[in-house]
């Protein structure tokens, strides 16, 4: 018998740090659409994104704590290991490179994330490097604009989670799925401010997340400090 191929979940973004959220994401679309892995990538923070932040070897080392406490998760330092600004076009390549079909690849967002497709390096072509799976996440919609625009419209497709898509198994053209999911409301934002706050990341992380956090007092200068510092 001819064993299915492997699908594989990629979940980018600052993970700044990773977060229960994150991890829900994975899964929820894991369940969704029967993928084997969900690969957790850190990627560069971007320009417009705020200033406090971890380097990238603590957000490195977070999500890898996250992964040895979660059977489905891995860690990838595809992005970290290449400079400058991240682009998914790119690391859609980079494991086009490796040998990973399209098909084979599940590129996961919250709903805020992807709200900005048509703004991405390659839009529209990088629909076609990978499969998009776009997970509802607490206070966000996805806007009407992108659902209806012409390149997004046609690739829609809607699946509750546990439900396999067989029948698209045979389809080698790339979806961009739906998965309606009870994500939990956090935030890297808001988990940052909690710590500065002194009030810690409580539960909104994992445990190892939590203690890397505490131990290594990440998040405890704000970032006016920061430049003060010269850290910036
Ligand atoms: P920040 O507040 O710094 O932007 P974040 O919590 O949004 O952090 P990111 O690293 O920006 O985390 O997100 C990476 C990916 O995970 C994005 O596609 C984002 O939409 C998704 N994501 C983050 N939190 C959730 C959540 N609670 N539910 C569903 N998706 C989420
Ligand atoms: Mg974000």
């Amino acid at each position: 018998m001819r064993s299915a191929p492997l699908r594989l979940g990629v979940l980018g973004g600052t993970l700044d740090p990773v977060h229960v959220g994150h991890v829900a994401a994975a899964h929820a679309a894991a369940r969704a659409l029967s993928l084997d892995t969900v690969w957790l990538l850190p990627s560069h923070v971007p320009a417009h994104k705020a200033a406090p932040h971890a380097s990238p070897w603590h957000r490195f080392a977070m999500a890898a704590l996250a992964a040895s406490e979660d059977d489905l998760l891995r860690v990838s330092d595809l992005e970290l290991a290449r400079p400058g600004p991240t682009y998914t076009w790119d690391t859609l390549q980079a494991f086009a490179a490796e040998g990973v079909t399209p098909s084979q690849i599940f590129f996961i967002t919250g709903a805020d994330a992807f709200a900005g497709i048509d703004t991405w390096r390659r839009f529209p072509d990088v629909l076609d490097a990978g499969h998009f799976v776009v997970v509802t996440r607490p206070g966000h919609v996805l806007p009407d604009a992108v659902r209806r625009h012409p390149a997004v419209a046609p690739r829609l497709r809607h699946t509750a989670a546990s439900t396999r898509p067989e029948a698209d198994d045979a389809a080698d053209s790339c979806g961009i799925w739906l998965v309606e999911a009870e994500t939990p409301d956090v935030s890297s934002t808001g988990i940052r401010q909690r710590i500065l706050a002194g009030k810690g990341a409580g539960t909104d992380v994992p445990a190892s997340v939590a203690a890397h956090i505490r131990r290594h007092g990440l998040y405890t200068i704000s970032p006016a400090a920061r430049r003060l510092h010269g850290e910036d």
